[in-house]
């Protein structure tokens, strides 16, 4: 969005010490850090509110790595960055927790551990390969060499430690515990800098910050063009149906290399998604949140083939945007020549595994110029 010249004239002037643009999971950690652990006095702007993107969409899955299964994790980024980006998302995981346990409303967690699922025999090999590796590092898990469910797959993993959480209550809370204030329905256009000053342009605000952090995910590359290629949008597509009288799964189910996901609700309702491996050319660059029909049915025929006795009706279905970053670890950092304001950004449909952390890091950042480590961009020299 941009303002005209004659909504400008009526924008009011605001001095704030630490703005964050975003009010979504990796936005709300990052107030709360600059808040309560740095003593910052913090404001979050929203273009919509809190939650409302990505972070109140998504399914709830605290499940612990990256989107690539590990061995391959330890070919792409080498296995020191393999290492820190598991003990990244373990550390985003126990601040999660420790939110949800000091939260003054109930937010949902299911410790249930997650168990991850191959669909054809050339991704139990794959499978087996990444239990290799994880066993290897002493990271805690569980192989199946058989479809431990009985319902046509063809290996596993249980990866114990993971659970699942209500995403929407998790943000809201974590929002409340970082004591800043949120402003509503305030898109951020324009950011200028200049001195020890970063001027932020809004809808109803012009902000007069010390400091700036995006938290922007999916729509960063609208607000600022070095993003562009950086991190590109990309949907997803959920369904959850009428409550069950049993649960047909007691984990959180995630298959198909992570292009599918499944688990219980707690309500006692089913909820999958995903499908979006077989529609890339419609899903993939878009930030246009809206449903694919293409997808929701390859949801509907996915439920009937893997799930047959979930015969209850679908409820609700809807989608969400996520942010891709062009090498699959998140983005944190400070803008080129704009060393006030820094960026957490391209979680890769993982903003629970590696969100929390991730925030953590980049007030860091920027504050004290600490290095954030393997999801820093000086990675790219
Ligand atoms: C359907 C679906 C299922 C998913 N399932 C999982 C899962 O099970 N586990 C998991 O770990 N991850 C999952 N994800 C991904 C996860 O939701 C994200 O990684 C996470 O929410 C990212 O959090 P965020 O705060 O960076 O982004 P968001 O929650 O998208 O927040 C970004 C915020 O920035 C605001 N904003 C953007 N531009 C501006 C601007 N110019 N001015 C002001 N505000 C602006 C937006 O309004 C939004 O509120 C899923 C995502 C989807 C869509």
């Amino acid at each position: 969005m941009t303002v005209s010249h004659w909504q400008r004239a009526r924008q009011q002037e605001r001095e704030v010490d630490f703005l964050v643009v975003g009010a979504g999971l990796v936005g709300s950690a990052a107030a709360y850090f600059a808040g309560q652990v740095h003593g910052r006095d913090v404001v979050v702007t929203d273009a919509r509110d809190a939650g409302l993107g990505a972070s109140g969409r998504n399914a709830g899955f605290m499940i612990s790595g990256l989107d690539t299964y590990y061995h391959r994790a330890i070919e792409q980024y080498g296995h020191a960055v393999a290492r820190e980006m598991w003990a990244l998302s373990a550390r985003s995981m126990d601040l999660w927790r420790s939110f949800v346990h000091n939260s003054d409303v109930d937010v949902p967690l299911n410790e249930c551990g997650s168990l991850l699922l191959a669909e054809t025999p050339e991704e139990a090999k794959e499978l087996e390969c990444a239990a290799r590796a994880l066993d290897k590092d002493g990271i805690e898990i569980n192989y199946h060499s058989r479809d431990p469910l009985g319902r046509g797959y063809h290996a596993g993993i249980e990866q114990p430690l993971d659970a699942g959480v209500q995403p929407y209550l998790l943000t809201r809370s974590v929002m409340a515990q970082s004591g800043a204030e949120v402003i509503a329905n305030n898109e951020v256009y324009a950011i200028e800098c200049a001195d020890e000053r970063v001027t932020v342009y809004t809808r109803r605000y012009r902000f007069l910050a010390r400091h700036v952090l995006l938290c922007t995910n999916a729509w960063s590359p609208q607000l600022d063009p070095y993003f562009v290629g950086k991190v590109v949008p990309t949907r997803a597509q959920c369904l959850v149906t009428e409550p069950l009288e049993h649960t047909p799964l007691p984990w959180c189910g995630y298959s198909d290399y992570g292009y599918m996901y499944y688990r219980s609700t707690f309500d006692g309702r089913f909820l999958l998604g995903g499908g979006r491996r077989h529609f890339q050319r419609q899903e993939n660059g878009t930030s246009e949140d809206r449903l694919n029909p293409n997808v929701q049915a390859f949801l509907d025929s996915y439920l009937k083939k893997y799930f047959p006795e979930v015969t209850a009706p679908v409820a609700q279905r809807w989608s969400g945007i996520m942010g891709f970053s062009c090498d699959g670890l998140p983005l944190v950092g400070t803008l080129p020549g704009k060393p006030r304001v820094g960026f957490a950004v391209g979680f890769t449909g993982h903003g629970l595994a590696m969100g929390a952390a991730s925030a953590e890091r980049a007030v860091d950042k920027l504050l004290h110029g600490v290095c954030a480590g393997a999801v820093d961009v000086a990675r790219w020299g």
